[in-house]
C-alpha cells in the first residue's frame, strides 16, 4: 500500500481481511478481557510480541489497529501509529516518550496553548526546560541548541497566527545534532503535508479535527518514523493510554471521506480569505496560501494545499466591534475545535500567550473554521458581520 495515491489510501488502508471479516467498515471489536485456551497459551502470548494480536483490551483490538494502520500508510517511511483519547493526550505522550529530567525542549511561540501549558506544568516539574522560539526561526534554531537539547517541537502553521515553519531547515539542524523532532500536523494532515518523508520523527494529529471530521469525537494519534516507534509504544503502555474502539471506528469512518472534505474545506476557505483580503475593514488575512501570512513562500514550497482554518486581523476597532461581528453570524457557530463539517468563528488573542516574539496587530483577530456550507452564504454572512463591526465603531 505504498505506491497508491492518497485518495485511494484513505479509502482502502487498514481494511485488512482478518480485521474486517469481509465487512466494508471494520466492525467495532469491544474488549477488556481476552480469553485463552490454556495456561500455557496465556503465558506464551504474554511473553510474545503482542503487536496486532489480541492480548488485553488496553492493547487494542482490530478496530483501533485498523485506523492506526491507515494513518501509518499515509506517512511513507513510518513504522507505526498509536491512538490516544484526545489530541492533547497524543502530544503529551509523544513528548514524554522522548524527554528526560535535565533535558531541554524547543517549542514554537505559536504552539497550541494546552501544549504550552504542559511544558510549563508537568514538564517543568520533572526537570525539563522549555525554550520558546520564533516560529520563523528556520536554520537559526541551531543557535538555541545546547548539549542538553533533546527535542524540537514544531507546529506548522502555528495555532491562531498561522506562521509556516521551515521544517526541512529545522530537521537538518536536529539531525546533525541527534535531536528528536516532533510535528503537530493537525492543520495539514498527512494529505497536505506528509511529515515523515520530510525527516520528522513523530507526526502528531488531533484526529478530533479533520480525521473525525464531524465534531463528535475526541481522538489523537502519533505516527512514528522508522526506528522511533518502540519508545513511543513503551511510554504509551506505561501511561495506560487507550482510545476506545467506538471512537476509533468513528475516526476510521471519517478518514474514508477526508480527501474530498479537505479539498472542499480548502477551496471555500481560500475563496473567503481572498474576499476578506479585499475588504477595508480587514488589515491582514493570516491564511498560509496568501502572501500576508508569515512563511507564505515556505508554504508554497512544502505543502500540497491548504485546509479550512485561518484568521484575519481587523483594521482597528474594538473588542465590542469584534463581538458584534461574531455574535450576529447566522452560519458560523461560536465554539472551540475545528475540522468538522460546520463553520465556526471565535475571537483569538495571540498576545496573551507569546513569550519569545511579541504579537502586534492592527486590531482584534478572528479565527474562522470554514465548513462545508455554500461559500456564497458564508461570504454574505461575513459581509453583514463586517457591517456590524463598522456600525459598532460609530
Ligand atoms: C485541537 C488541537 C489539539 C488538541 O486536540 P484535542 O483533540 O482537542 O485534545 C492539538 N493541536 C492542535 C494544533 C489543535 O488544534
Amino acid at each position: 500500500m505504498s505506491d497508491e495515491k492518497d485518495a485511494t489510501k484513505v479509502v482502502q488502508a487498514g481494511r485488512r481481511p482478518e480485521w474486517t471479516q469481509g465487512i466494508v467498515n471494520p466492525p467495532v471489536w469491544r474488549a477488556s478481557t481476552i480469553l485463552y485456551d490454556s495456561v500455557a497459551e496465556l503465558r506464551a502470548r504474554g511473553a510474545a510480541d503482542t503487536h496486532h494480536k489480541l492480548f488485553y483490551g488496553r492493547r487494542g483490538t482490530p478496530t483501533q489497529w485498523s485506523l492506526a494502520d491507515a494513518l501509518t500508510a499515509l506517512e511513507p517511511g513510518a513504522e507505526g501509529t498509536l491512538l490516544y483519547p484526545s489530541g492533547v493526550a497524543a502530544v503529551v505522550s509523544a513528548l514524554l516518550a522522548v524527554l528526560e529530567p535535565g533535558d531541554e525542549l524547543l517549542m514554537p511561540d505559536s504552539a497550541y496553548d494546552p501544549t504550552r501549558s504542559f511544558a510549563n506544568g508537568l514538564l517543568k516539574r520533572i526537570g525539563v526546560t522549555t525554550i520558546f522560539y520564533d516560529p520563523l526561526i528556520g536554520a537559526d534554531i541551531a543557535g538555541l541548541c545546547t548539549d542538553r537539547t533533546r527535542a524540537i517541537l514544531l507546529e506548522s502553521p502555528g495555532s491562531l497566527t498561522f506562521e509556516v515553519q521551515d521544517i526541512p531547515a529545522i530537521v537538518a539542524v536536529a539531525k546533525a545534532r541527534g535531536i528528536t523532532t516532533l510535528l503537530d500536523n493537525t492543520w495539514a494532515t498527512p494529505l497536505l503535508l506528509p511529515a515523515i518523508p520530510l525527516g520528522i520523527d513523530y507526526s502528531i494529529l488531533a484526529c478530533t479535527k479533520y480525521i473525525v471530521g464531524h465534531s463528535d469525537v475526541m481522538l489523537g494519534s502519533v505516527t512514528a518514523a522508522e526506528g522511533q516507534y518502540e519508545r513511543l509504544r513503551a511510554m504509551t503502555y506505561q501511561l495506560g493510554q487507550n482510545a476506545s474502539p467506538d471512537d476509533a471506528w468513528l475516526g476510521a469512518r471519517g478518514l474514508r471521506t477526508m480527501a474530498v472534505r479537505l479539498d472542499q474545506h480548502g477551496r471555500s476557505a481560500l475563496r473567503i480569505a481572498q474576499w476578506l483580503k479585499t475588504r477595508p475593514e480587514v488589515a491582514r488575512v493570516l491564511h498560509p496560501a496568501l502572501p500576508d501570512c508569515p512563511g507564505h513562500d515556505i508554504f508554497v514550497r512544502d505543502f500540497r494545499g491548504a485546509s479550512g482554518l485561518f484568521s484575519f486581523v481587523l483594521n482597528g476597532g474594538s473588542e465590542q466591534g469584534r463581538a458584534a461581528l461574531i455574535d450576529g453570524l447566522a452560519h458560523f457557530g461560536i465554539g472551540y475545535s475545528w475540522g468538522g463539517f460546520e463553520s465556526l468563528a471565535i475571537p483569538v488573542d495571540p498576545q496573551r500567550y507569546r513569550t519569545a516574539t511579541p504579537w502586534q496587530a492592527e486590531g482584534p483577530v478572528v479565527r474562522l473554521q470554514i465548513g462545508l456550507e455554500d461559500a456564497d452564504d458564508l461570504i454574505a454572512d461575513l459581509d453583514a458581520g463586517l457591517a456590524r463591526f463598522t456600525a459598532a465603531r460609530g
